[in-house]
């Protein structure tokens, strides 16, 4: 559209021409800034939609089912289902709007990626509110957008990535053997959509590449070919995918990566983007102290619905493709914890060594919550590699856990401990008679041992238990248990859990 003045045939002095290059440069930025009002008002107001049902990561198919059964009471949402898992749980499509651009938004084809299926509720919540009349009205005028929230039921079960049947539906694109992956095949052909949001979680030890900021948010606007043309259907993609990286950076500045493109012919997004449809790939990773990801959540509700009301506008269309470049790649250089250079004595001699340790999640039965058994992931030179905590401790020598002297009966007897008091005085073990039967692991800040297991000697290697002590000047400064870093000056410490070893 904005090519068009460039064919009007008056006669403009080359002060008038700088002026009106200058306004069409300025062009797709008042696009943005006028989408930018909404953004901040969406992000202010957020909590009023937050659908609370939905607060933790393992969210099922049963979590869902009273709210569609809701939203299909509800005149504003059409709700059919569209297929069935190979459980037999209902996939369902909801749709709105009444535009002729269509867009489909599909979550969740990874059973352990629920943070877009969240965000989704949050929008349904949205846009069965009373408020924002205005930008819902243009947003459905011109469009009709479509939900396919939790694609991979039977994987959000077991919270897991793959389906029932062990496949990775992001594979099957070609074969088409998985009941899911058929069924977002058939409702992509039957809307022929223009947009599609494929919604995804990521690790969350990405990073935004050469700095320590974890890639909160990931985007591609996946290749069709193995040559990585950029076609229009692709390059409309990369545009709302710079609007969404601008929306991005005021509320997690730097905390933006962009995927690899290479071409993967079995992928959906990459033959999805090739049927057609401007397919752009969403992924939550990591936030700060947000292991339930809620704040990614409501990024991602503030980011595509803004996204939403752009496409509606038609106001991304003057974004420079060349912008999405410049978008940071995605890199895997985050640990949870990273010690810089401290002294190990192995076999009489010592060595400095940096650590990589991850907090690793261990689900109970159920999978409706977790626990955690920590790992030494990578030591050695580590300066490369960034952590969510991390400590220098270049003054300080690794020490050995060692067991606490006296041996308790019960559990109930670890409740006269002062906590404190046997950390700082090296002490990391701890036996147990009676261990009960009903813990997996131990709600002590130290582990628990059965009567007759043998504390192994201290070597570290990547897939060990990270437990020790930081020890300078002879006083013991850091215990570190489970994986968990513990500052021995501060008061009462907590971890979420050690480890039981019968
Ligand atoms: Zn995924």
């Amino acid at each position: 559209m904005d090519c068009v003045i460039f064919t009007i045939r008056f006669k403009l002095t080359s002060k008038m021409k700088y002026l009106a290059l200058f306004l069409i440069s300025l062009f797709p930025f008042l696009g943005i800034a006028q989408t930018q009002d909404i953004t901040t008002e969406l992000y202010d107001t957020y909590d009023s939609y937050k659908e609370e049902s939905l607060n933790k990561r393992r969210i099922k198919h049963s979590d869902l089912a009273p709210l569609l059964r809701k939203i299909k009471t509800n005149s504003r949402f059409k709700v059919s289902q569209v297929g069935t898992s190979i459980e037999g749980k209902s996939l369902s499509l909801i749709s709105l709007g009444k535009g002729q651009t269509s867009v489909f938004l599909w979550s969740q084809m990874h059973g352990d990626e629920p943070t877009a299926t969240q965000a989704i509720f949050d929008i349904l919540n949205f846009f069965d509110s009373s408020d924002f009349k205005q930008e819902k009205k243009a947003i459905l005028d011109n469009l009709t957008i479509h939900f396919l929230p939790m694609l991979n039921p039977d994987g959000a079960e077991l919270f897991q990535r793959r389906n029932l049947l062990g496949i990775d539906i992001n594979r099957d694109a070609l074969r088409l053997q998985s009941p899911e992956g058929q069924t977002l095949k058939r409702v992509r052909d039957s809307l022929d959509a223009d947009f599609g949001f494929n919604l995804h979680d990521q690790s969350t030890y990405y990073n935004a590449n050469r700095t320590e900021k974890p890639a909160t948010i990931s985007y591609l606007a996946p290749a069709y070919n193995y040559e990585k043309d950029i076609n229009e259907v692709r390059g409309n993609a990369m545009k709302i995918i710079v609007f969404m990286n601008n929306i991005l950076q005021q509320y997690a500045p730097g905390q933006v990566g962009r995927y690899n493109d290479d071409f993967e012919p079995r992928a959906f997004g990459d033959n999805i983007q090739k049927w057609g449809t401007s397919t752009i790939l969403i992924e939550s990773g990591g936030y700060p102290n947000d292991t339930e990801k809620q704040e990614i959540r409501k990024l991602n509700y503030v980011s595509i619905l803004s996204a939403i009301y752009t496409i509606a506008k038609g106001n991304y269309k003057g974004i420079p493709i060349s912008e999405y470049e410049k978008i940071p790649e995605n890199d895997r250089k985050l640990f949870d914890l990273k010690l810089i250079g401290a002294q190990y004595k192995l076999l009489g001699n010592d060595y400095k060594i940096d650590l990589g340790i991850n907090q690793l999640e261990v689900d109970y039965e159920g999978h409706n919550s977790f626990w955690y058994s920590s790992r030494v992931v990578d030591q050695g030179d580590l300066s490369t590699y960034y952590g969510y905590e991390t400590l220098d401790a270049s003054d300080f020598k690794i020490k050995p856990a060692k067991l606490y002297p006296k041996v308790l009966y019960t559990l109930e007897d670890a409740k006269d401990l002062n906590f404190s008091e046997v950390l700082r005085k090296g002490y990391g073990y701890i036996r147990m008679v009676k261990i009960p039967s009903t813990i997996l692991n131990s709600p002590l800040p130290f582990h628990i041992i059965g009567k007759a297991y043998e504390i192994p000697e201290l070597r570290l290697q990547p897939g060990s238990n990270p437990t020790f002590f930081l020890e300078k000047e002879g006083v013991l400064a850091y215990a570190i248990i489970n994986g968990f870093l513990i500052d021995l000056k501060q008061g009462e410490p907590t971890i979420p859990n050690a480890m039981i070893y019968k």
